[in-house]
């Protein structure tokens, strides 16, 4: 990975009471020592957050699932903006789940705009996991690079190069979230890859030599050693497993 230290995001999606959630915390904190060469992030309900700032281990970082695009404080009913994010505490925030992309039976989150969260994020200091991936019949029929092109298309016309460094590309083929089908390593790091490549095509080479690319699907304790030790594979996006103390032994697969 050369000097791309690996990135492990954890995902609690909408689980939990909060008791449920301070027991994890409790759990985690009782778990072994992080690697120097991994950073790790946990994205919890925006209600939990407050409670994972102030009980989680200092060596994990707390950050939030999605951000409004809004700017600043104002009539946004039932929107969180960045800068609240980034005033509690957190210093990350996913953007463009495909959960949200897709808007679970409601208007999803178009491309334009999840570029435009991702850039109102970035603006009030905090650093953004930026997920992309096709669904199953784009795979299917060989459109994969095509689609995520098409989700990192407008984020490459909002940012100056220089504003990537606080961005990771987490790549989340839709079909393996939370399905228990994982991309094999080989699948994986081929997409990767093409990711990288359109980076270096359509930013810069710096910019896509020191981006990390997040694989996330199904991504759990026994299948991660393989996927991290692909080379464009520089970390995690993890779902289901970051619920449970199986997070750990994917923060401990990495090389
Ligand atoms: C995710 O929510 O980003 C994800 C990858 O979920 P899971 O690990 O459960 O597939």
């Amino acid at each position: 990975v050369g000097e791309r230290k690996y990135l492990i995001g954890g995902n609690w999606k909408s689980n939990g009471t909060y008791d449920e959630n301070a027991e994890r915390i409790k759990v985690f904190n009782g778990l072994g020592p992080i690697p120097d060469n991994v950073e790790v992030v946990l994205c919890v309900p925006y209600l939990h957050i407050p409670l994972c700032l102030t009980s989680l281990r200092d060596d994990i970082e707390v950050g939030g699932q999605d951000c409004g695009s809004n700017v600043k404080d104002g009539a946004y009913t039932g929107e969180i903006g960045a800068h609240m994010l980034k005033d509690i505490g957190c210093t990350w925030v996913i953007v463009g789940h495909s959960e949200r992309r897709e808007g679970f039976g409601m208007a999803g989150e178009p491309e334009g705009l999840c570029a435009e969260k991702c850039k109102v994020a970035l603006d009030k200091g905090l650093k953004v996991m930026f997920a992309i991936g096709e669904k199953k019949e784009e795979r299917e029929s060989g459109v994969t690079m095509e689609v995520c092109a098409k989700q990192l298309e407008p984020l490459a016309k909002l940012l100056k190069p220089e504003e990537w460094a606080n961005v990771a590309i987490a790549y989340e083929p839709v079909w393996a979230i939370g399905t228990g089908l994982t991309a094999t390593p080989e699948m994986a790091q081929a997409t990767h890859a093409d990711i990288r490549k359109w980076m270096k095509d359509n930013v810069s080479e710096d910019v896509a030599k020191a981006i990390r690319i997040q694989y996330g699907g199904s991504m759990k304790g026994a299948n991660a050693e393989e996927l991290l030790k692909q080379p464009d594979i520089d970390g995690g996006l993890i779902g289901g497993a970051s619920l449970k103390d199986d997070f750990f032994n994917v923060i401990n697969g990495v090389p």
